[in-house]
């Protein structure tokens, strides 16, 4: 009798020039990651060949590279929809540079995609910007699909039904979701399991990451420990599970080391064994 495939569960690491971040996935006994980087200076054959032999040697397997990009970024609402991404004009030519410079990288690496925010969508197809938009991304997706890569959009600054209608209408085939169920909720775009609705089939790689709405309207809701917050995530977790998604659970908590991240990690690695 042949055993149901069961989600992974990884965590989402900071790149390191010499690959050692790649001994504290190990240790959390994980055998997958996501590794991400936004400094330019690390997009090198150098640091991709030094990750890739520590991930082979620690038997941890990379399913996608997130790949940050260049200049300014608010994460709030004020400033975020002329800041981050590919979406402003100022700064698009330079960013899908950016990324495609992180596209080899991910060659390089092994990794079989690479992730970023694309910006807040613009959600009215009318809107002038909306083709413009569509072809930045076309140009990205394009490039990856030459390299033999996905190209993945992280969650967040659109609603589910936008962000399938720029998957449909660019239509490289190469086109994926991270869900982060958390930047759902914090941006008020949606609820992660309604969503799975909209776009389940699309979905490649989930955030285990939780957070709650916004409670104004310039600042995003907070990001919290995973099981906290407003994801609910034992339902969440059956909802993958009925639309059969078999894929990696990445754990991403937004504090620092000092602040208790590997123990709220080590906390969400039992926590989400549990559920799966
Ligand atoms: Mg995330």
């Amino acid at each position: 009798m042949s055993e149901e495939k069961k989600m992974s569960i990884g965590v989402l690491s900071g790149l390191t020039d010499d690959g050692k971040g790649i001994d504290k996935i190990a240790n959390f006994g994980l055998d997958c990651c996501q590794l991400v980087s936004w400094n330019m200076n690390q997009c090198t054959k150098e640091i991709a060949e030094a990750n890739k032999k520590k991930l082979a040697e620690k038997g941890v397997r990379v399913t996608a590279f997130w790949a940050g990009v260049p200049g300014p970024q608010s994460w709030d609402f004020q400033r975020g929809p002329i800041t981050l991404g590919i979406v402003p004009p100022a700064f698009r030519w330079a960013r899908i540079e950016a990324l495609k410079k992180w596209a080899d990288f991910a060659v390089e690496l092994g990794a079989p995609a690479i992730i970023t925010h694309c910006g807040f969508l613009p959600e009215n197809m009318t809107d002038a910007e909306a083709v413009n938009v569509a072809e930045a991304i076309l140009e990205v997706a394009s490039y990856c699909k030459r390299k033999g890569l996905e190209f993945w959009f992280e969650t967040g600054q659109e609603t589910p039904v936008t962000l399938l209608r720029y998957i449909e209408q660019v239509g490289t085939g190469n086109l994926g979701i991270n869900l982060d169920p958390a930047n759902l909720l914090m941006y008020g775009k949606g609820n992660p399991i309604d969503a799975l609705d909209v776009f389940g089939k699309y979905v490649r790689n989930v955030h285990a990451k939780d957070g709650k709405v916004p409670t104004n309207g310039k600042w995003l809701g907070p990001e919290v420990k995973v099981g906290t917050g407003m994801v609910r995530y034992p339902e969440f977790i059956a909802k993958l599970k009925e639309i059969g998604f078999t894929g990696e659970l990445i754990i991403e908590r937004e504090i620092s080391e000092q602040e208790g991240q590997n123990a709220d990690i080590a906390d969400t690695v039992k926590y989400l064994k549990e559920l799966i």
